[in-house]
């Protein structure tokens, strides 16, 4: 069965990059009627918080991104403790004691001698002896993946055909000093042993990748089709690292992204296909394919997400908003006219009280100098409400005949006086919302 999984460390809100790996781990998944796993990575006591755990699920829930089971890394510490056994057995694991400063010269001598700045494996050479003293020196060491000298091969399901030369990495560091399990080995155990089939991430992860291929191989896994897509980058090409923390899911959902609008721009951003707008999770699935993808950096551009949002909104029922609607404030017998006048003029759901507000409280009349006479005079031919659908009909009739105004010269001066705007939606409509005209004095 096809199974993957989308596995964030709960160290923070996830955002639009971490979205793009979610949504094509859950499209595969879903469409080959396979099963998605939210793992939790969280073998870091300190970073990993209860918080984060939970607004991850509330930002996957808010957009359908349904996952068939929970898993959590801090339950199966015993599964990576046995695994880091069977490592040790075959002689494929061992303990180093150098310190980052240390490591960190050895780093800058390779470079200065133009060489690779790789672990020298120097722990190897270490004997029991002075394995025993440096452990009474300075405690525990870390527990690194003796790697295989030999080239790393993949087919990479965006990549295509992927090689690494295994000399060119250090051995990877599996366990910290003081016992902690590092990423790659938690996650190669659960990709194992939890039967995970493809796994997509991002391409920051191919180093990873080759190093986990061989430690899948030492613990006698099956090694999964592994898929590595692009970074996003801003609208400029710019990197987006540090405005992540400004994309999170949270507040695109705050600034009233609707969740198929980034949903849609997501499954196809970077893709050969052009983004359509999908109003259902399966047509989602069914549109999307990851061989599409390339390996070029994807530039993202929060604003694509808005005009999409509006469109999305234009189609939307007066049922499926009610609620929000009467939450504002709007008395029942105003509401469905009020969505109706308003739905075709709002970027996102956001907008509403900002119209709400204009047909309450009366918008703030904009009459040009050569207009002042003519709209005193069309006011004064308005009768008190309430109206309905047919006063700007009638009024504007009787506007007409009392001072020969006609077309653009007479409804345009008309509508600024009403909502302060020169466009807007239609005003037979408008009207019998507006509960206060402040131009009528
Ligand atoms: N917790 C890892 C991350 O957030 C998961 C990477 C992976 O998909 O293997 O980067």
């Amino acid at each position: 069965m096809t199974t993957t999984r989308f596995a964030p460390s709960p160290t923070g809100y996830i955002h639009v990059g971490n979205l793009r790996t979610a949504l094509m781990n859950f499209l595969i998944a879903r469409k080959a009627g396979g099963q998605f796993i939210l793992r939790i990575d969280d073998t870091d006591p300190d970073r990993s918080k209860e918080e984060y755990v939970d607004a991850i699920k509330a930002d996957l829930e808010w957009l359908g991104l349904h996952w068939d089971k929970v898993e959590r890394q801090s339950d199966r510490l015993d599964r990576y403790e046995a695994a880091a056994g069977k490592l040790r057995d075959m002689g494929r694991f061992y303990e180093a004691f150098e310190t980052p400063t240390e490591l960190d010269l050895k780093r800058k001598k390779q470079l200065n001698m133009g060489k690779p700045p790789v672990y020298d494996r120097a722990a190897l050479t270490l004997s029991d002896e002075e394995r025993e003293a440096l452990r009474a020196e300075r405690g525990n060491g870390v527990w690194r993946f003796k790697l295989e000298h030999e080239r790393i091969e993949w087919e990479d399901g965006i990549l295509g055909h992927t090689s690494i030369d295994a000399a060119s990495v250090s051995d990877p560091v599996l366990i910290r000093g003081d016992g902690q399990f590092l990423y790659t080995l938690a996650s190669v155990v659960d990709d194992t042993e939890m039967g995970v089939t493809h796994v997509v991430r991002g391409s920051d992860h191919v180093t990873n990748t080759a190093t986990q291929i061989q430690i899948i191989q030492a613990l006698g896994g099956n090694v999964p089709s592994f898929a590595h897509h692009s970074l996003l980058t801003g609208p400029q090409g710019e990197s987006l690292s540090k405005r992540l923390g400004t994309l999170s899911l949270r507040d695109l959902r705050a600034s009233g992204v609707e969740p198929m609008a980034l949903l849609s721009l997501m499954a196809r951003l970077g893709s050969a296909d052009p983004v359509e707008l999908r109003t259902d999770m399966a047509e989602l699935i069914e549109g999307f394919d990851i061989t599409r993808f390339g390996a070029a950096p994807t530039k993202f551009d929060v604003n694509d997400l808005y005009p999409l949002t509006a469109r999305i909104l234009h189609e939307r029922s007066f049922d499926e908003v009610k609620d929000q609607i009467a939450d504002i404030g709007v008395p029942d017998d105003l509401a469905e006219r009020f969505w109706t006048v308003t739905r075709e003029n709002i970027t996102t759901l956001n907008d509403l009280s900002a119209w709400w507000e204009m047909f309450h409280d009366g918008a703030e009349p904009v009459i040009d100098d050569e207009d002042e006479e003519f709209v005193a005079e069309a006011m004064a031919l308005l009768p008190e409400g309430p109206y309905d659908g047919e006063t700007w009909g009638q009024w504007t009739a009787a506007v007409k005949e009392a001072t020969g105004r006609k077309g653009r010269g007479l409804f345009m001066p008309l509508r600024k006086a009403l909502t302060g705007q020169s466009h807007g939606p239609d005003m037979a409509q408008v009207l019998p919302l507006l509960q206060n005209i402040k131009a009528k004095g």
